[in-house]
């Protein structure tokens, strides 16, 4: 475990040693969890955001995009619930006066049990070699059985304080599971309260005349109010979907582990419009598709999970989260709910408009049924970095980093270097460079030798480097180095841009998808 958080800290550093997050307003010291992305950053962060859109709006038909305002009404926060239940349950530590998330405390615990079952099946793994039965020990070992009791009591326990609101049953149970403050050690615990996660601001010129406004939790609520909009100009028929990318602002109580919780963040949301009934093969049909995005980047399907929520939103009939193992554990990376018509209802009880579609089939009118995706951008970005670090021990001793993007996401797709400074090789570099350069990032790079030049774009992970020789001057060819395998190859200038395009081009990820 202390490893994995060394190598959470290291990616940490690399980020910002290499232009890819630095933090907020940095020069006075930061703000907490906000952050800004660099250089490399900013061109990962837009390819993962292509990624998506192009999969979501490009490849369905009955799918299109809108980009709404931050700023709404602030009725519609009233309508949504978030005004009244956009609560977290906080709980402080006396001694430390550190604050935390009840419902996060309780979640740890729940992994410890996990960890100290998956501890002894390790064990016996080794003891027992190729013999071993997973399934059998587990249903046999006495500790294990006794981990999992306790594991399963009180995963009951926090599921019914969850849902029904028992603020006291979840303070309870960090007491009788004798959970201890990380920093003070102590379990000196304050009540649990709930605390509102919203950000407000003033709109209007004049204090009489401003009005408190929001800056938006979620992107969903700016979809909902335009779903007559989209529905009646767009001609749209059910079941369709209105995509959309945008800021989301939380007030978060524990900001933690880097970007994966901000309080400034962005959000990949569909909803997907359906007539009532047919929401729950829809929500299936969601989670493939979804969990096929995902794989199709190549980090292995053992390092994604499905989590089923045990406390559903009041408005939800279904609800799961797809999970990606990150350094400090498998964590929420996407949400896929089953809304039912709770915010188009909410919207059209508070505006007094009716939000209907009349479906021609069967001559009805109804108020649709609705399944959300819903990615945050960062995490995405947080797990993608994450699953690319390596310190690569290399067979002649030496050590480099590098990252291992998906080439189509990586912020470079070529480098191209001249052998050296002289004899026409930088000119000739410049003029494949000029070339590529409609199609893709393309870096020019002299300065040091081309060993080290190798070293800095493993580090942004750059797919490809060209070094051009004396060679090239008279045949055209260039030698073609590959960032994973590091083997280098002699092809024909003309060959490049079909090279990069067929490996690292959003298209070519948009194929993998299955
Ligand atoms: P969590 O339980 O981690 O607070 P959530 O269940 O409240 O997350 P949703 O409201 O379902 O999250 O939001 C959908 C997605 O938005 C999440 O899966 C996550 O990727 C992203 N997201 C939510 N809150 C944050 C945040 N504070 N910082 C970065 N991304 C976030």
């Amino acid at each position: 475990m202390a490893q994995q958080e060394d190598v959470f800290k290291k990616i940490i550093a690399h980020c910002k040693e290499y232009g890819f997050v630095f933090p907020s307003s940095e020069l006075y010291d930061g703000l907490g969890a906000v952050y800004d992305y660099g250089q490399n950053g900013v061109e990962l962060k837009n390819n993962i955001k292509q990624y998506w859109w192009r999969s979501m709006v490009q490849l369905h038909e009955n799918i299109v995009g809108i980009d709404a305002a931050i700023f709404m009404h602030p009725t519609v926060w009233k309508a949504s619930g978030h005004v009244d239940a956009f609560n977290d349950p906080l709980i402080d530590n006396k001694d430390s006066k550190k604050r935390y998330r009840a419902d996060v405390l309780i979640e740890d615990q729940l992994a410890k049990y996990d960890e100290k079952i998956q501890k002894e099946v390790e064990k016996a793994r080794k003891r027992f070699g190729e013999s071993f039965d997973e399934q059998q020990f587990c249903a046999t070992n006495a500790r294990v059985i006794e981990h999992q009791q306790k594991r399963d009591a009180l995963h009951e326990r926090f599921a019914n304080a969850l849902n029904d609101n028992n603020l006291e049953e979840l303070r309870q149970i960090i007491v009788d599971e004798e959970i201890a403050c990380p920093i003070s050690g102590t379990r000196n615990w304050t009540d649990v309260r709930q605390f509102n996660l919203m950000f407000s601001t003033e709109m209007g010129s004049t204090a009489e005349a401003a009005s408190k406004i929001y800056l938006r939790p979620e992107t969903a609520q700016g979809i909902f109010v335009n779903y007559l909009n989209v529905q009646k100009t767009g001609r749209m028929k059910l079941p369709f979907g209105i995509a959309q990318i945008g800021k989301a602002f939380r007030n978060e109580i524990v900001a933690r582990q880097f970007i994966f919780r901000m309080r400034e963040f962005e959000q990949m949301e569909m909803q997907f419009f359906v007539k009532p009934g047919t929401e729950l093969d829809w929500f299936k049909t969601w989670k493939q598709t979804r969990m096929a995005w995902h794989q199709a980047l190549g980090f292995g399907s053992e390092n994604y999970r499905f989590h089923d929520h045990d406390k559903l939103a009041h408005y939800a009939n279904a609800a799961t989260d797809i999970e990606f193992h990150m350094p400090f554990g498998f964590k929420e990376v996407e949400g896929i709910h089953s809304r039912t018509n709770f915010d188009l209802s909410q919207h059209a009880k508070y505006s007094g408009k009716k939000i209907e579609y009349f479906d021609p089939e069967t001559n009805e009118s109804y108020t649709p049924y609705v399944i959300e995706t819903s990615i945050g951008v960062d995490r995405m970005f947080l797990s993608v970095m994450c699953h690319s670090y390596e310190e690569e021990q290399l067979a002649d001793g030496q050590t480099r980093t590098v990252l291992h993007l998906p080439a189509a996401l990586a912020p470079v797709k070529l480098a191209v270097f001249p052998l050296t400074k002289k004899d026409g090789l930088p000119e000739k570099a410049q003029e494949i460079v000029d070339d590529l350069r409609f199609d893709f990032n393309v870096k020019y790079e002299e300065k040091d030798q081309i060993g080290k030049r190798y070293r800095r774009m493993d580090a942004i992970g750059c797919p490809f480097c060209v070094t051009v020789d004396q060679q090239t001057l008279e045949d055209n060819t260039v030698t073609l180095r590959d960032r994973d395998s590091m083997e280098q190859r002699r092809v024909a200038i003309s060959e490049l841009r079909a090279i990069v395009l067929e490996q690292a081009s959003i298209t070519s990820l948009l194929k993998k998808q299955k």
